[in-house]
């Protein structure tokens, strides 16, 4: 039935557009500069997009296309691949994505500790507001549905995060997994999977996911060798334990015989300041003799994390409401801040990291503190009170009063190590961001400038000012980097074919305008952004369409 059809349909179309001189495509870009997302050099050409592919790039007739943008003085690329995002549960609220489609992001790779599902077993079921009803969310499936129901701008890929499974088996307990355990989250993992996840993501600084083994890790990455997926991982220690957590990730790559993805590659406490060039070489000696490890990075120079996890981690088995019953006892706040200001083996604690110094940690949330500095904060919570409180007392009582959680930036690391793990082959951008807006429900806290800027930062300042990068190579890492990690072969270059996920940014122009303290303002300089053929960003405004779809690991046989 369907081999008869097909010929049909193809000879109507091309009796179409021959005889009835309908326009061949429904959106050409011409006479830009294509960096195609190979890291070849630009050539000057037409793509000519047809529903939701590239039908052709090189000569396009006059007059071939429905709408025809003019692409002169622009360059046109693939569209942004965003290899660690957290818009999760923003996109439900808010399907434009705004902040990531003005920096030219087409695609957002979900997922590091936790990912948006499952929650089974001893976690119950995430209950979301979308527009007016309320969903459930158990598995991946239902997160895909409930996206894809409530319409996104950008693709979605998401990993299955460690958390989900870790605790959909364990719940809020520290014990160790049994073997029974330990085979309930690998048959989570290789649901997850089959539901289109693209592999294990894993965040193993801070509880629950720092109670993973190596050897646990390596047996769940038994799964994702078999299924085809990659490992993407937040290393368990990005400071004083930089390079035995690498070598960790090296291992666990090694032994599964997976790809693995080191997210925000960092080089997190100042006394090893200087020292990436060590961290290249670890990676490149595993390249070396065939383990395929690679990373990522956002241009920026401070993390975001919580307050929360300058407690140690011995403080939060049990979940949030015991580590808040732990702050309130004057004999645990002892015993935490000897562990706090001394350090315990193998653990990265933030404190430490930043040399102690609370001007370093600006607070990022919405509450009344937002985009103060911790000494502000410190200040404002000793003031009438003599003696003044030790700060770290002052810490706990903030996060008594904030239930937990305060969301930190943390200046804890250079731009030369930062630089020199972006100039790497191996090393991709990914924002570590969310889509935030300049106004309505998303514009909200203090973020970090990176949900905003990632993407135009690196063309601005490391192409175009710095030269750090070439324009080409900084294309691949955005786009065909990112989509060969993950094992998709049909976006993220600019190739007839391909899905129409296109940028078309001027090079001269882009520029990042968000600042730590000023977060709220979107890039100058992406003009066009198209998204499976439809134009998102149309001269710099959002056409409100909602092209997006979750993308779907492909299923091997
Ligand atoms: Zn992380």
């Amino acid at each position: 039935m369907i081999l008869r059809l097909v010929p049909a349909a193809l000879s109507l179309a091309f009796t179409m557009s021959v005889f009835a001189a309908d326009p061949a495509y429904d959106v050409v870009l011409r006479g830009g500069k294509v960096v195609d997302g190979t890291g070849n050099p630009w050539f000057y050409g037409d793509v000519g997009v047809r529903a939701d592919k590239i039908a052709n790039i090189g000569h396009v007739p006059a007059g071939a296309g429905k709408r025809e943008i003019d692409a002169k003085g622009l360059v046109v690329a693939p569209g942004f691949i965003d290899m660690h995002a957290h818009s999760d549960w923003l996109l439900i609220e808010d399907g434009d994505a705004q902040s990531k489609i003005r920096q030219g992001v087409t695609t957002e790779v979900l997922g590091e500790g936790g990912s948006a599902a499952p929650w089974k077993g001893k976690l119950v079921p995430h209950r979301i507001a979308v527009s007016n009803r309320t969903a459930m969310i158990v598995t991946l499936t239902d997160y895909f549905k409930t996206l894809e129901e409530s319409r996104i701008a950008v693709n979605v890929v998401s990993y299955v995060g460690l958390n989900n499974i870790w605790q959909s088996v364990m719940g809020q307990s520290f014990a160790r997994p049994t073997k029974d355990e330990l085979e309930k989250m690998k048959a989570l993992l290789r649901e997850g999977m089959e539901q289109g996840a693209f592999g294990l993501s894993s965040q193993v600084m801070m509880p629950p996911g720092s109670l993973a083994t190596t050897d646990e890790l390596v047996a769940l990455c038994g799964v994702v060798r078999e299924l085809g997926g990659i490992y993407a991982t937040h290393i368990r220690n990005e400071g004083l334990g930089v390079f035995d957590s690498v070598q960790e990730v090296i291992e666990i790559a090694e032994r599964a015989k997976v790809t693995a993805d080191i997210l925000h590659l960092k080089i997190a406490d100042e006394k090893y300041w200087g020292r990436m060039n060590e961290v290249v070489a670890l990676i490149d000696q595993a390249r070396a003799r065939g383990v395929n490890v690679q990373a990522n990075v956002y241009p920026y120079t401070r993390g975001n994390n919580n307050l929360a996890s300058i407690i140690p981690p011995w403080a939060h088995e049990g979940g949030r409401a015991r580590m808040l019953e732990r702050l309130r006892d004057p004999d645990t706040r002892t015993k935490l801040k000897q562990d706090i200001r001394n350090g315990i083996a193998g653990w990265y604690n933030h404190y430490t990291a930043v040399g102690g110094d609370w001007s370093r940690m600006l607070v990022s949330d919405g509450n009344k503190y937002k985009g103060m500095t911790m000494d502000r904060v410190m200040a404002d919570l000793s003031k009438d009170r003599n003696p003044p409180p030790d700060p770290l007392d002052a810490m706990f009582d903030l996060l008594i009063a904030s239930e937990g959680s305060v969301g930190i930036v943390y200046a804890h690391h250079t731009e030369k190590d930062m630089t020199l793990a972006l100039a790497q082959l191996w090393c991709s951008i990914g924002s570590d961001g969310s889509a935030y807006a300049i106004e309505g429900p998303l514009r909200r806290g203090n973020p970090h400038p990176r949900n905003f800027g990632t993407f135009p930062r690196v063309l601005g300042v490391y192409v175009r000012e710095q030269k750090l990068l070439k324009l080409e190579d900084a294309v691949r890492k955005m786009t065909s980097l990112n989509a060969a990690k993950l094992g998709i072969f049909d976006r993220g270059l600019l190739r007839p074919g391909s899905f129409a996920d296109i940028t078309i940014f001027d090079a001269e122009r882009v520029t990042d305008h968000s600042t730590y303290t000023d977060p709220f303002h979107y890039s100058e300089g992406i003009e066009y952004v198209i998204v499976n053929g439809k134009v998102v960003l149309d001269r710099g405004k959002h056409t409100g369409k909602r092209p997006g779809r979750a993308l779907k690991r492909p299923v091997k046989h």
